[in-house]
């Protein structure tokens, strides 16, 4: 059987995707190498409620493990600064359950999927990628579609083999790597995350609460540092006592796009949704709200590609329009917050932590306010922070 669109890959993007194109009655099929939807997960599993309204996702309380009211970020010296979400929390999920229930989703609105298919190779016709060669349980299959969906995340194959990028900047991937814990004090409804080149180079640790003693604990660094990211997290929660006496109940490790935004998502044939096309916020590393943003733009636009049955990377190029502009010119602004973090010693950390307040620094993940933020660092004669 031809189908309309395969999507290699059933995470947020994946998912996400195959829903708008199913709502537009378009045969869809995911293609899933893992054996099971959502597991093993590579995720802090952090949501913000601004994204939940944004998205108008109804998330079933089976997949959120905690509500959370703010965010303490430390400086290097210990300087807390503290972010209240007013009256907007946010969520640390069960991201087995969110992907799952995600995926669900898409079933239910006419999608098929496939778990344990691990898409191997893209077909193609002419100039024209026309499907792709997976390997199933049943054996090597063929199947053909119009469009192929890469949300295959951040390791993607697919875009790759189209030819978007030849490899990831190593400049621009985060290693991260995590612990779930439990048995350990921490305060249930806020977020911590502790930030310093001696903490975790060019990154930051974390703690995201999943109930009064369980948490993810993670550290994010970037990929070229000459400690492994498991070092600084193990020495992190050593440093910690309210961390050190915990038992360890899931190990995660994955890597995190942190910019390189690509310009042209598409080819002929294709499209890449999610980590597959660096849709992360280069900040914080969040991108399942991002991914899921992404899937929506690229259903609507392949629905048109199928009205039109011209599937060229000239027709598919309006998903890189609309994605630049209702994202990607303002995760551009982030990507320059990080670049200046980036060079910041620990010194300079600890004095811009006395003059941001919390919703600035909300307002620097959000790649908002910007100016606003230049003024206070020189009145604040912070211009040398930079
Ligand atoms: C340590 C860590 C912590 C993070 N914390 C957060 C956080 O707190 N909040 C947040 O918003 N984001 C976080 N992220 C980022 C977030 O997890 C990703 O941005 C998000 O999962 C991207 O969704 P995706 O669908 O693009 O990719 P993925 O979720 O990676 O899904 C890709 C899917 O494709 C499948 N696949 C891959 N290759 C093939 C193939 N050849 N054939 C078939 N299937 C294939 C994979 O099995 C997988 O199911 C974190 C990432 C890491 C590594």
């Amino acid at each position: 059987m031809k189908y309309d669109v395969v999507v290699v890959g059933a995470g947020p993007a994946g998912s996400s995707v195959a829903k708008r194109c199913a709502q537009h009655s378009l045969s869809v099929l995911v293609a899933e190498k893992r054996q099971e939807v959502g597991v093993y997960k590579r995720c802090g599993e952090g949501l913000s409620n601004n994204a939940v309204k944004r998205l108008g996702l109804k998330i079933p309380k089976n997949c959120i493990r905690q509500k959370i009211r703010g965010a303490h970020i430390y400086a290097p010296n210990g300087k807390c600064v503290e972010i209240e979400y007013k009256g907007s929390e946010g969520y640390v999920l069960e991201r087995k359950m969110f992907d799952k229930w995600l995926a669900e989703e898409a079933v239910r609105a006419g999608a098929t999927i496939r778990a344990k298919t691990n898409a191997v190779e893209l077909l193609k016709d002419g100039r024209k990628i026309s499907g792709i060669l997976a390997s199933t349980m049943e054996g090597m299959e063929s199947i053909e579609a119009n469009v192929v969906v890469a949300a295959d995340g951040v390791e993607s194959e697919m875009a790759r083999k189209a030819g978007l990028y030849k490899a990831k900047n190593p400049m621009l991937v985060d290693s991260g790597f995590q612990y779930e814990m439990c048995g350990i004090d921490i305060e249930p409804n806020v977020i911590e995350l502790f930030v310093g080149n001696e903490i975790a180079s060019r990154g930051y640790c974390w703690i995201f609460p999943k109930g009064k003693d369980v948490a993810n604990v993670g550290v994010g660094i970037l990929g070229n540092s000459t400690q492994t990211a498991k070092h600084y997290l193990d020495r992190f929660i050593e440093s910690k006592e309210n961390l050190r006496k915990g038992s360890v109940l899931e190990v995660n490790a994955g890597c995190v796009p942190v910019g390189g935004f690509l310009k042209n998502m598409v080819s002929n044939g294709l499209v890449a949704v999610g980590d597959a096309a660096n849709q992360v916020n280069p900040l914080h590393g969040g991108g399942i709200a991002e991914s899921i943003t992404a899937g929506i733009i690229a259903g609507n636009v392949i629905k048109k590609a199928h009205d039109k049955r011209d599937f060229t990377a000239r027709i598919l190029s309006e998903y890189n329009n609309i994605w630049w502009k209702e994202r990607g010119n303002s995760l551009k602004k982030v990507e320059k917050v990080r670049e200046m973090f980036e060079k910041m010693s620990d010194e300079k950390m600890n004095r811009l932590a006395d003059v941001l307040q919390g919703e600035d620094l909300y307002d620097l993940a959000h790649g908002k306010n910007i100016i606003k933020l230049a003024k206070i660092l020189v009145k604040y004669k912070a211009k040398a922070f930079f």
